[in-house]
């Protein structure tokens, strides 16, 4: 009695070593039949005896390869009868087949095993990788994913890689970046325009000396070039710094392992696992006092963005050397520089460049993660994540094309979502290329071809400008809306299912033309509707007033009645001139904008309490403020905000906090009890929502709520209180999850 089976499975099953895993399995059963490829999905066909059949079946789905994702197993009659022994076919194109590509995944444990070991024939190949890690998304072309298909296509294997690549038996059997010291790509050290290179092992030695030596150091890494220096030593990062434009924000630091982490900071398990992980995400961890980092590393800020070594590049270059602070290669402003043709825009940035000759085809920037109450909340979405789908139902194709700041895209199909890598501001011609070509790669990638285009409603936003050249249908989604859509994908949560959606942020062009920020909407994917928001507060110049909290709180205590008491740090902050503006400004109306955010109000607070008047990046000042808020033996200071129908008014909390800042109250007290009036605020509008609508799931979105402190309260407030609580964990909840909420709100549009 002879049983056959056809097994047709999607997800993420190329690139992952699933044919080999195949073929092992069912040689283990003694079954017969072929697996194959097609670029849609796997097939199997199987025979044997019908235990064995099962058996195989079960196997499928118990035991896949580590890096793969099935999403769907398709079971049939077969037709693999009459075949005897068991082996693996050509990859076949089917017209609209459809599959996904794995993401890049860091060295494995094996891998590393060999690249240590003398007697390997890889010890020491930087290019080492199987068919468990390695890159995927940044080098593949074109589906199938097959060698011809990525960047490796111009390197011939040799005999020896050759004969392992069709060994069904070997690890790197179809792994399509097999390499070797003798066939694969090859290092190049240079000093600038001019210099010779050094190649090979020499490459990699004198890019070390250049390190040890205090240079900073442009290094080709995964998904782009990194800018790569000595995060124990002052002067390199303070060159760094300079020639970056970037004066205060936090630089990630390389560490060799999570022994060499624990010793730079509080390391959590949950975060240990993460570091590790083979997403390999740059984590924000708690500093250990008085470390060997370089106080320039992260000024002032007692996180430090950690991560481990992602490829065997990283790992030899990172052996034995000091923390390396690791960081983006690329102007301020401008996209990540990912092509040794564009070199020219980075030599002013570096001493020195170590690349190589493997093409990237498509950018990957490090990911950014923090762990909140145990789970993992990503900041930037990019490396490790992308491609990997969110699967949101409906079958629509749609092109969402994200916000300005931070921005994303997301193209769908067959109710999968897939979120394009961090592209960065918008605004930049070259950022509009970059964003072209994620939307490209991923069409081709996924075989879509979107007819429908969704954008912010923001008429100034650069997304939005390019949806409607592009494409004749664009639906324009409020920002908001679109904030907590994503966390609804993310849950996959019913689109007709209205929820509270609290959406915290900085800027949001709202529904009546003003700045939003501070909302609590009631949508699902059909609607949104504004239930509550903070106060409209004047704000003079707008956004223009980002940059300057200072000028946020006299403008707030304006709004509140409040005088500009020369005793306030704000007040003293802004030159007389300017106030004098400002205050003409505030009395005429005159280019003002209001605003509801809560992120301006962070920025008030944080002036009035002397942390910050000015910042050199987003959220740097409600940073301040968190960190602030978690000093031991801080109490708080009991304000609140006037809390009515509809509309909360932070006036008394501002009252509040100026008396006691002139009184010379500890700031920790009122940077801890200003987190407890937010929570209290969240809190009181979710009650009286649930009791006027009968609703008691919350969404918490918004990039506010990067702030752990303030997801873990009111997570916790809620769930005491019986809510359901969403919070992000797929996708940012700053504005780099917009995209797929976007998408989400267009697919399920009826
Ligand atoms: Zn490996
Ligand atoms: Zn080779
Ligand atoms: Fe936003």
């Amino acid at each position: 009695m002879r049983a056959t089976a056809r097994f047709e499975v999607r997800g993420v099953v190329q690139g992952v070593g699933f044919r080999p895993h195949v073929h092992r399995v069912a040689r283990a059963l003694g079954l017969d039949g072929w697996v194959g490829n097609d670029s849609g999905q796997v097939f199997v066909e199987v025979a044997g005896a019908p235990a064995d059949v099962e058996s195989f079946a079960a196997a499928l789905v118990d035991a896949p390869p580590p890096l793969a994702r099935i999403d769907e197993i398709r079971r049939s009659a077969g037709s693999a009868g009459a075949a005897r022994g068991f082996r693996i076919v050509a990859s076949r194109v089917v017209a609209g087949g459809r599959t996904s590509v794995p993401p890049d995944s860091a060295i494995c444990g094996e891998c590393l095993a060999e690249l240590r070991d003398p007697a390997d024939r890889r010890f020491r190949h930087p290019f080492i990788s199987c068919t468990d890690c390695g890159p995927r998304y940044t080098i593949v072309r074109s589906l199938p994913y097959d060698r011809a298909g990525t960047t490796m296509a111009g390197f011939a294997m040799c005999a020896r890689c050759r004969d392992e690549y069709h060994d069904p038996d070997d690890r790197r059997h179809h792994a399509q970046p097999i390499a070797c010291h003798d066939c694969g790509p090859t290092l190049a050290f240079d000093t600038g325009a001019g210099a010779d290179s050094v190649v090979g092992g020499a490459a990699l030695e004198a890019a070390r000396a250049a390190l040890v030596a205090g240079s900073v150091v442009a290094v080709k890494a995964l998904g782009g070039f990194q800018l790569a220096c000595d995060a124990t030593d002052d002067a390199p990062i303070a060159s760094l710094r300079a020639r970056k434009h970037r004066p205060d924000k936090p630089f990630a630091v390389m560490v060799t392992d999570v022994d060499a982490a624990v010793d730079l900071a509080h390391v959590t398990d949950a975060e240990a696992d993460l570091l590790a992980s083979p997403i390999r995400p740059v984590v924000l961890v708690r500093a250990r006092r008085g470390g060997p980092l370089s106080a320039l590393a992260a000024p002032a800020n007692p996180l430090v963005g950690l991560l481990l070594p992602s490829t065997p590049l990283h790992h030899l270059l990172a052996d034995d050397l000091p923390p390396l602070v690791l960081t983006s290669a690329n102007p301020s402003g401008e996209p990540l520089v990912h092509r040794d043709d564009d070199l020219d825009r980075l030599r002013s940035l570096c001493d020195a460049v170590l690349t190589h000759d493997r093409p990237i085809h498509a950018p990957c920037d490090d990911s950014v993660v923090r762990v909140v109450g145990g789970t993992v909340l990503p900041i930037r979405r990019a490396r490790g994540f992308v491609p990997t789908p969110v699967d949101v139902g409906g079958r629509r194709e749609v092109l969402a094309v994200g916000g300005e700041l931070k921005n994303t895209c997301c193209l769908t199909a067959d109710g999968h979502a897939w979120v394009g890598p961090h592209v960065g501001d918008m605004g930049d011609l070259r950022t509009t290329r970059a964003f072209e070509d994620v939307v490209t790669h991923l069409a081709a990638l996924h075989g879509v071809d979107p007819d429908l285009a969704v954008a912010d409603a923001h008429p100034g936003y650069h997304t939005r400008t390019w949806a409607h050249e592009v494409f004749d249908d664009v639906m324009e989604v409020q920002h908001h809306h679109a904030h907590v859509a994503a966390v609804l994908a993310e849950h996959g949560e019913p689109p007709d299912r209205p929820v509270i959606g609290v959406a915290f942020d900085g800027t949001g062009y709202g529904l009546d033309g003003t700045v939003w920020g501070g909302e609590l909407l009631v949508a699902d994917a059909r609607s949104a509707v504004r239930v509550h928001h903070l106060a409209p507060v004047p704000l003079p110049g707008g956004d223009a007033a980002i940059e300057h909290p200072a000028r946020v709180a006299l403008a707030h205590l304006h709004a509140a009645g409040l005088d500009w008491d020369p005793a306030l740090p704000p007040v003293g902050a802004v030159d007389p001139a300017v106030r004098t503006a400002l205050a003409r400004q505030l009395a005429s109306g005159t280019g003002c904008v209001p605003t509801t955010s809560m992120g301006r109000l962070f920025d008030a607070v944080a002036s009035l309490l002397g942390l910050r008047h000015s910042v050199s990046f987003e959220a740097q000042a409600a940073i301040d403020l968190e960190i602030t808020a978690a000093t031991p033996g801080a109490v708080d200071a009991g304000h609140r905000f006037a809390i009515r129908d509809g509309v909360a008014d932070p006036a008394p909390l501002l009252r509040g906090i100026v008396e006691d800042v002139v009184a010379g109250r500890d700031i920790a007290d009122l940077a801890l009890g200003f987190h407890v009036a937010v929570v209290d605020l969240v809190v009181t509008w979710c009650e009286r929502t649930r009791a006027e609508r009968v609703l008691d799931t919350v969404a918490l979105t918004g990039g506010v709520f990067q702030n752990a402190h303030l997801v873990e309260g009111c997570s916790r407030a809620l769930v005491e209180r019986g809510f359901r609580v969403l919070t992000h964990r797929a996708v940012p909840p700053n504005d780099g999850g917009l995209s797929l909420g976007q998408a989400w709100i267009a697919v399920h549009r009826p």
